[in-house]
């Protein structure tokens, strides 16, 4: 009978011993699948498969636009402001990241205002660039802070450790994974339509400006990229209004675009009407600053235009007020950011192959998808 009874506690006492032991096992298993999360809103969802991935990085009011493919080429477009210890470069290096690349296969410049070109330096600092392309010399008789950065890259070019290239008017933007086409460099466009280009532009009544624009903007380096069968994206730095008369009028070269970088920060000496109206992209993203772009006559293009776009901001624009901003999960950083720190939150989007474009705003942590939209 002791001996039944002994039999019995011991069996009780394993079964426990074993209870407890697979507990603690999961638990300390456990603990790091939770700290591991990609809940946060810090990082972005995996992209879709095939997808090509643009990082709209928040350089307060300048441009640095990163571009991924799926097999990891990566084409950075401008490189932020110098000096706030190297507040730009840190940031594209944290979308480097988020991305999964350490290195850049080439850098494009638009032009060399120090918006742009400004973080080039402290960029190089911090990770390997393959090549530099830009729209060839300046031609702007640039003053202070603007010299300095030009200086900067201009010296980075002359130590001979880059490949550098400049680019005119129907290149193809010479990275590998990338299909682009250069519509604009040093203040000369396309002569020919692209593919998909080519009729009368009906929205060419309030084209142009003045008197054309006399500084490096007008110079930008400009291209549209295909992805996918159906997909197009347009870039064009700061190009002004007088440029996208000549682009667009009378004829469209351009044709429709489906995801546009809005030129010029959203300033009021870009986005024509003639522009915007006839390429009537789906998806718009505004790499303005709290105080700097985002003029109400620009909103107020993207608001009226016929075929309705979806606007994206990295910045609250303090002009355009609660009347002519994007609805606020479409805004990354909120009003109020020019007074204080900035968290510098970033939307990515990704465009999948067939057309899908789903844009994610790193400050909510939520994303929207528009369908394919084949023209
Ligand atoms: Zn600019």
């Amino acid at each position: 009978m002791k001996n039944w009874l002994a039999a019995v506690l011991a069996m009780f006492t394993a079964m426990f011993t074993a209870m407890f032991a697979a507990m603690f096992t999961v638990t300390l298993i456990a603990v790091p699948c939770v700290a591991a999360s990609p809940a946060s809103p810090a990082s972005p969802p995996p992209p879709p498969n095939g997808a090509l991935q643009l990082y709209f990085i928040d350089v307060e009011g300048g441009q640095s636009t990163l571009f991924v493919t799926p097999d990891k080429h990566s084409l950075l477009v401008d490189t932020g402001w110098p000096d706030h210890d190297s507040r730009d470069a840190k940031r594209i290096v944290a979308a480097m990241g988020m991305a999964g690349i350490s290195k850049l296969d080439a850098v494009l410049i638009t032009h060399y205002h120090d918006d742009h070109v400004g973080g080039v330096a402290q960029l190089v600092a911090r990770v390997p660039v393959g090549e530099f392309l830009d729209h060839g010399p300046d031609r702007e008789a640039f003053t202070g802070e603007s010299k300095d950065a030009l200086d900067a890259y201009q010296h980075l070019i002359a130590s001979g450790k880059y490949a550098h290239r400049a680019m005119h008017p129907g290149d193809r933007l010479p990275v590998p994974g990338f299909q682009a086409t250069v519509v604009s460099a040093d203040g000369q466009v396309l002569d020919h339509p692209l593919p998909g280009g080519g009729g009368t532009n009906p929205f060419c009544a309030d084209a142009g400006q003045k008197t054309p624009d006399a500084t490096e903007n007008a110079r930008s380096l400009g291209f549209a990229l295909q992805w996918g069968p159906h997909t197009r994206i347009l870039d064009m730095g700061d190009l002004t209004r007088d440029k996208e008369k000549d682009l667009m009028c009378p004829q469209n070269k351009l044709g429709r675009i489906d995801l546009l970088v809005v030129s010029h920060h959203g300033w009021y000496q870009s986005s024509s009407p003639a522009l915007v109206d006839a390429i009537a992209p789906r998806v718009a993203v505004m790499d303005n600053g709290a105080v700097k772009g985002g003029s109400v006559p620009v909103l107020d293009t993207f608001r009226n235009a016929g075929n309705h776009p979806a606007l994206w901001q990295l910045h609250y624009s303090d002009e355009g007020g609660a009347r002519h901003n994007t609805a606020a999960p479409q805004i990354a950083n909120l009003a109020g950011t020019a007074q204080g720190p900035d968290p510098g939150y970033l939307l990515r989007a990704t465009v999948s192959p067939d057309g899908a474009i789903t844009v994610w705003n790193s400050r909510t942590g939520d994303s929207r998808t528009y369908p394919p939209e084949h023209h």
